[in-house]
């Protein structure tokens, strides 16, 4: 199937988005205390389609939510009464707008898994229903390495729209998938212009080699995954995460972590089963009812959280478990870097073979 490409301008481009909002639940950055999350919109001037990448909290509460109720239950003289949450997981169609494109590629990765050895249809039914309109940035973060993993971060078909800024105030959007064409037909507006492919591709590669040139991390993740493979008892990992205070934030944020826990909430007879976040840094997230705690030491938890985002995920999926997307060290209280984590562990190794 062949998709199309529009080119427009920047007030094109509001009108396009107005006409989706009009079309569409949309979710789009939201800023609240100086950080933007994806929130239900009704107006452009709620939020920021281009809301700066180092302060945008990624999109993966909309498909996995951070906390949600299971059900609920109430204890009576007869036994206890179970009733499921009228919580409909998503009954319309939506659109997400101003998602980065490692947050779209995230999704990508998170299907493999939840598609795997149980189907979460909940997760299904809200990537089913959902459309993502996707911004590629202009420049590279400082914690930024999407382009050195293992994704054709141009080419990304993870999105449905791109919106590409072009030179001369030029906006280019274009179809990356049958869902993404169906919405750009639905909502084309008369500021918009079609174009062929190859009359938008000389601007379009441009803007990326530009943003391409502007990373200041590169790594080889091919090398990283030889070498991690090839370790498993190395001080390397003592040395990287012997600052770590073990407050989860890097799974919380991370919009690939899809550690989860089930927990009950009671207060006399009436109850409500949660299912939150969680993560392999946490302390008791291997304990086992018995006692036993294969990792009761930090570096084996900061040990299972590289190996699993670099080895065992792409060992069984063939994807890193990561997309260079930097949330992670952003938020860290003490500043480990995933990036440093892993390319110091792989180094050290190498060198000592
Ligand atoms: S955010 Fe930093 S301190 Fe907290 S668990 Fe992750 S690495 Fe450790
Ligand atoms: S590990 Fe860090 S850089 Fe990698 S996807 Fe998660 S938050 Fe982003």
């Amino acid at each position: 199937m062949s998709f199309t490409t529009f080119v427009t301008d920047k007030a094109g481009l509001q009108k396009f988005y107005e006409a989706v909002m009009a079309s569409r639940e949309t979710y789009a950055p939201v800023e609240k205390f100086g950080k933007f999350d994806f929130k239900r919109v009704a107006r452009l001037s709620e939020c920021d389609p281009v809301s700066p990448i180092a302060k945008t909290l990624s999109i993966k509460p909309l498909f996995f939510p951070r906390t949600a109720k299971v059900m609920k239950y109430v204890a009576t003289s007869a036994g206890t009464d179970v009733s499921e949450v009228d919580e409909d997981p998503l009954a319309v169609k939506r659109v997400i707008l101003g998602a980065k494109h490692c947050d779209a590629r995230s999704l990508q990765v998170l299907d493999k898994v939840y598609n795997w050895d149980y189907i979460d249809t909940d997760y299904q039914k809200r990537r089913e229903n959902t459309v993502i309109i996707s911004t590629r940035c202009d420049k590279a973060d400082t914690h930024c390495f999407c382009t050195s993993l293992d994704y054709d971060v141009e080419n990304l078909d993870a999105l449905d729209v791109l919106v590409v800024n072009g030179a001369d105030g030029k906006t280019y959007l274009e179809a990356r998938t049958a869902k993404g064409e169906a919405l750009l037909g639905e909502t084309f507006t008369s500021d918009a212009v079609r174009v062929t492919k190859e009359e938008a591709a000389p601007e379009m590669k441009k803007q990326y080699d530009a943003f391409a040139a502007s990373f200041r991390l590169k790594m080889d993740y091919k090398e990283v995954n030889a070498k991690l493979a090839k370790i498993f008892d190395t001080p390397e990992f003592e040395n990287v995460s012997g600052n770590c205070v073990s407050c989860n934030t890097c799974a919380f944020v991370c919009p690939t972590c899809h550690c989860f826990k089930i927990s009950d909430e009671k207060v006399k007879d009436t109850g409500v089963r949660y299912k939150s976040y969680d993560s392999c840094n946490n302390g008791y997230f291997t304990l086992m009812a018995g006692g036993h705690n294969p990792r009761p030491v930090k570096y084996r938890r900061w040990r299972q959280r590289a190996m699993h985002k670099f080895v065992y995920y792409k060992e069984r999926f063939g994807e890193n478990l990561c997309v260079g997307c930097g949330k992670c060290t952003i938020s860290c209280p003490v500043n480990i870097s995933i990036f440093e984590v892993v390319s110091q562990v792989s180094a050290a190794a190498g060198n000592r073979q």
